[in-house]
């Protein structure tokens, strides 16, 4: 049934351009698989559409057919979440890049799916204003908002579903509707808007969104805080957000990891468990203030070095290799593939969280790099291996049960940015129970044939 008949390509090719159809073997090929282990069914076609008209044509032609549709942005997931489980059409939205608008005063930009953030922040920065949201890589407005991705600077400023006002989708039948209002705030209705953000895909395809912008803080500083071990430096987040010192960033990095980021980019950095914290302020009095009440909170937690960044090369340079430490992580281990465990809990649970997910990977003997947005209560821990070999994948597997089912219990989240996919699935009825029935309704009414990126969210 997924497979299309050489009809229906035919059919299909003719809702658009030679040049922005495919059934090319390649062209299949790159889609289907993202950055995890998860690899997909090869699709019959590529489509490459540039309107929201040519979104819907395809997806009514789709469901009259019971063709699967799956949405891809950059592609830079990591459990699977743009993957084609079952073969069908995969649509890649990258061709719909166009800033449509950018209004100043309402600090708003109205843009395609297929916009990248860092050209979004190019341009927006032309006024003075960014959109916030940082996964390390240089992903799609549209798969951004799909996974509700977040990142470093989340701590500060939110994550996607905080940016996002309005949006049009097209519905899995082809229906186009639009969602939300230009007003900075609104009290009607449900909130559909942030039905669709965190949705991966399964509901629709979003074409279009209004995106909140904010002011780019005019100083900043970074600085490194070292403690003598992971436990002391966790206890560290929950007291500097406490004090209201406002960190625009609060990222947990072990030595190990530290010690791969030194041997590759030459950073020279002492290989001590550490705090990589940013502060941003309306002035440099503001921003020294902030910046010694947090030596002095962090001193107080036992701390032993904080050293700040002041040159911006520094700052760029430690950001950048943070950025990269998934990248730096593969390179030091090339036979293997990842499992990414993305578990987030309440703040003050981190610290126990950290230790227990050291011991569990220590206990395993298995490799694994324990980091992540401290500030979030969001934990990263990478582990590598080779899915070739059944006995250590399962390790690995036991390990990413372990650390879920904990964060679970306590009142935490088996993912804190990276999406359900196909990789946290099986999770989803130990986080939410009961409610999990009422997400599968909402699925079935707005995707009654299950067409829409199948095999994602739900087992
Ligand atoms: C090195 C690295 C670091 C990362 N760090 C972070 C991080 O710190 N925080 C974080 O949150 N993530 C992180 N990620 C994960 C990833 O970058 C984000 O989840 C990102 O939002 C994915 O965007 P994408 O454009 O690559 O989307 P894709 O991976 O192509 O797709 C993501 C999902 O969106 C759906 N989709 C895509 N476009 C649309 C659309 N227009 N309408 C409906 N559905 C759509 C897809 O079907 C899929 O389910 C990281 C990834 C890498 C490689």
């Amino acid at each position: 049934m997924n497979e299309l008949t050489p009809r229906q390509i035919e059919e299909l090719s003719s809702l658009l351009p030679s040049d922005r159809f495919s059934t090319g073997q390649s062209n299949r090929e790159l889609h289907i698989r993202d950055i995890s282990c998860h690899i997909g069914k090869l699709p019959s076609a590529i489509v490459w559409p540039v309107s929201t008209e040519e979104v819907a044509g395809i997806m009514k032609w789709a469901y009259q057919n019971d063709i699967p549709v799956t949405p891809w942005g950059a592609g830079t997931s990591t459990e699977g979440n743009p993957v084609p489980s079952l073969g069908g059409i995969v649509m890649d939205l990258t061709l719909m890049n166009r800033i449509l608008e950018i209004r100043p005063l309402d600090l708003q930009a109205d843009v395609e799916p297929g916009v990248l953030r860092k050209e979004l922040n190019r341009q927006t920065g032309v006024h003075g204003l960014f959109f916030p949201p940082d996964p390390g890589a240089d992903a799609t407005i549209g798969g951004m908002i799909a996974n509700n991705a977040s990142g470093v600077q989340t701590v500060k400023y939110g994550a996607t579903k905080d940016y996002v006002m309005r949006l049009t989708v097209v519905l899995p039948n082809g229906q186009v509707i639009h969602t939300g209002c230009l007003a900075p705030k609104s009290s009607s209705g449900y909130d559909l808007t942030r039905l669709f953000v965190g949705s991966e895909g399964t509901l629709g395809i979003v074409t279009g969104a209004t995106l909140r912008l904010t002011g780019i803080p005019s100083h900043h500083l970074a600085a490194i805080v070292r403690f003598p071990d992971l436990e002391s430096a966790s206890r560290a987040v929950a007291v500097l957000i406490a004090a209201g010192v406002g960190p625009a960033a609060l990222e947990l990095l072990p030595p190990g990891l530290i010690r791969l980021m030194n041997r590759e980019k030459d950073l020279g950095l002492s290989e001590l468990p550490s705090l990589f914290c940013e502060f941003h302020a309306i002035s440099s009095n503001a921003l020294v203030e902030t910046a010694d009440l947090a030596r002095e909170l962090c001193e107080d937690c036992g701390a032993t070095e904080f050293v700040s960044a002041t040159e911006e090369r520094e700052r760029k340079e430690l950001w950048r290799a943070r950025h990269e430490a998934w990248e730096t992580i593969h390179r030091a281990h090339p036979q293997m593939d990842t499992l990414i465990v993305d578990a987030a809990v309440p703040i003050s649970k981190y610290p126990d969280m950290v230790v227990f997910s050291q011991q569990t990977v220590d206990q395993a003997g298995v490799i694994g790099y324990v980091f992540g947005h401290a500030g979030d209560g969001n934990l990263h821990v990478v582990l590598a291996g080779d899915p070739a070999n059944p006995s250590e994948w399962s390790k690995l597997e036991a390990v990413n049960h372990t650390i879920v089912e904990k964060a679970v219990k306590l009142g935490g989240t088996c993912t804190g940015e990276h999406g359900v996919g196909i990789g946290k699935r099986k999770f989803m009825q130990l986080e939410h129970g009961d409610s999990l029935e009422l997400m599968r309704q909402i699925k079935n009414l707005i995707d009654p044939k299950g067409l829409m990126n199948p095999g994602k969210i739900f087992m």
